[in-house]
Parts: structure tokens; sequence; C-alpha cells
């Protein structure tokens, strides 16, 4: 607001308000946004994927679950909490699959390792977030996180963003409710 004299809105992003669906996930990712950076603190490339995020809505151009499950994966890396999901988070040795994830190192934990502070999970919702968490955001459009797995693939992620961002993100709140979720 400093150097800025005057704006042009590029695309105000109005029907995005005629689907409560839209409007709950547009919501929850500015509320993403929010909560996981500073005031005045810049991220261009978030800011793409932010952007693309929500062409993709206006256009109804894939899966909006798989859709916001990616772009909570991009405010986690660009934000410091990155998963690491190729190397074994303890040992370091490669990892091919894991059923653990710690929440203290925010990666997989190896057969060998001790497995604490931490959550277990199946071995496809692990594949799929490395998967996803390598996935361009312009790319989310080509991929469906399959039905079974997208409930626990949920309930990771929000675990990670609760915990360490200073508030919960709630958008997504009702929408779950009224699902029935
Ligand atoms: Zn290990």
């Amino acid at each position: 607001m400093y150097t800025l004299n005057e704006g042009e809105i590029i695309d105000s992003f109005q029907n995005l308000l005629d689907d409560l669906e839209t409007i709950t996930y547009a919501s929850y990712f500015c509320e993403l946004i929010d909560i996981a950076m500073t005031e005045e603190e810049s991220n261009r490339e978030l800011f793409k994927d932010f952007i693309s995020a929500f062409y993709f809505m206006k256009n109804k151009v894939g899966d909006l679950e798989t859709l916001s499950r990616i772009f909570e994966l991009k405010v986690l890396n660009a934000t410091g909490y990155g998963l690491n999901l190729d190397k074994c988070c303890i040992c370091r040795n490669k990892l091919n699959s894991s059923t653990y994830m710690s929440l203290q190192y925010l990666g997989g934990i190896c057969e060998n390792c001790e497995r604490i502070n931490g959550i277990n999970i199946s071995n496809a919702t692990y594949n799929i977030l490395r998967y996803l968490n390598n996935l361009p955001l312009e790319k989310s459009y080509r991929v469906t996180i399959p039905d079974g797995l997208k409930e626990e693939i949920y309930k990771v992620l929000n675990t990670i963003i609760s915990q360490n961002y200073f508030k919960k993100p709630k958008s997504l709140e009702t929408l779950n409710f009224l699902k029935g979720s």
C-alpha cells in the first residue's frame, strides 16, 4: 500500500460466489494464506499457485479436494514446513514408502528407526502424499485422489497445519459438517 497509487482488477472471481463449495474452498485458500504467512510477507511462487488454484475453481477444472490438498502442501513448503518423504527423517536412508510419519520432523520414518511423535498412515496415503508433494500445482487438474484415501490425506495435512501455525483453519468445517464427515 505504500507505493501503490492505483490498481485495476484483472479478475474478481465473482462466479466463485455462485456455489457453496467453491465459496468454501476459495475462503479456505485465503484463510490458509492468512494463517501461514506474516503480515506484508511476499511470496511470488505461492501467489502464482494461489491464482492458478482460483482459475481452476473458476473454470471448474479438476477435483476441488485434490486441488486443496496440493495447495496445502505448497503452503507448507513455502513456509518452511515442507514434508520430506524421500528419506527417513531420523537416519536419512532412502525410503521407498512408510507407514509412519513423524509430526516432529514432518517426514517418513523407516522400519529400523524408533517411531515416536508421529502418526500411523497407510502405505497408499504415504505414496500419494509423496506424489502430490512433488507435483506442480498447474498439473493438479490431471489427478484425483481416490475416494477411499481422501479422508486420511485430509486428516494428515490438517493435523500438520493445525500444529504448525498459530491458528487452526475453520473454513472447511461447515462443509465437512454438511457432508457428514
Ligand atoms: Zn530410519
